[in-house]
């Protein structure tokens, strides 16, 4: 089988946020879709390595903001490329973005966060059913509310890779003749001529088969 033919498929990006007790958190993610419109479901998929993931087994109840085409690579990397174990990603500490943008984030009638800045739509869920499909858990939801913010196109995630994580691309440099490898998903870049055939990346959590050699 050529694997290329997953690329074909059509994915959408979220912000997936949660709340427990007084910790707020959030996530990218790349798997959520209208199911069923009546009742009014919608399935996300979120890996078990998130945060979030564990916060929304327990809670039972999620926002999904939908990224549109005016996000930039710093909220990608502020909500996708650390972690809410390590950080308060809701807290003007936690990066550069969230310090610029804190104030624009709002509560929903949940008490869940949810972003203004770089989506165009939000939908506040309650888990009905969860599907354990080993990497990732498969929450089924009931849509409880949700508003659109703006009208500006939802992000792709082949136009993410086209037009905004080349806005990483641009920056770093290595020197000359040295083999690199480049993950594919997000741009991290592991130094060294072997890259582990178990190796996760530490920013988007692919595994190794998402990388390029590259000889710079
Ligand atoms: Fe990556």
């Amino acid at each position: 089988m050529d694997n290329k033919v997953m690329e074909k498929l059509s994915y959408g990006l979220f912000v997936c946020t949660a709340k427990d007790g007084e910790k707020d958190n959030g996530c990218i993610i790349n798997t959520a879709t209208q199911v069923t419109s009546s009742p009014n479901r919608v399935m996300v998929a979120i890996n078990k390595d998130n945060y979030t993931h564990d916060m929304v087994v327990k809670t039972k109840a999620l926002n999904v903001s939908t990224i549109s085409e005016a996000a930039s690579f710093d909220m990608f990397k502020h909500f996708g490329f650390q972690s809410g174990r390590d950080v308060d990603k809701f807290s003007p500490s936690s990066g550069e973005w969230m310090k610029e943008n804190l104030a624009s984030c709002k509560r929903a009638k949940n008490g869940i966060m949810y972003i203004t800045e770089g989506v165009n739509s939000y939908i506040s869920l309650e888990v009905y059913e969860m599907v354990d499909l080993g990497s990732h858990t498969m929450f089924i939801c009931d849509v409880v509310d949700g508003e659109v913010l703006n009208d500006i196109a939802s992000a792709t995630y082949a136009y993410y890779h086209k037009s905004i994580k080349t806005q990483v691309e641009k920056v770093g440099a290595t020197p000359e003749g040295k083999t690199v490898w480049k993950c594919k998903i997000c741009g991290y870049v592991y130094e060294g001529e072997d890259l582990p055939e178990d190796f996760i990346c530490p920013w988007c959590k692919h595994p190794a088969s998402d990388f390029e050699k590259v000889v710079m």
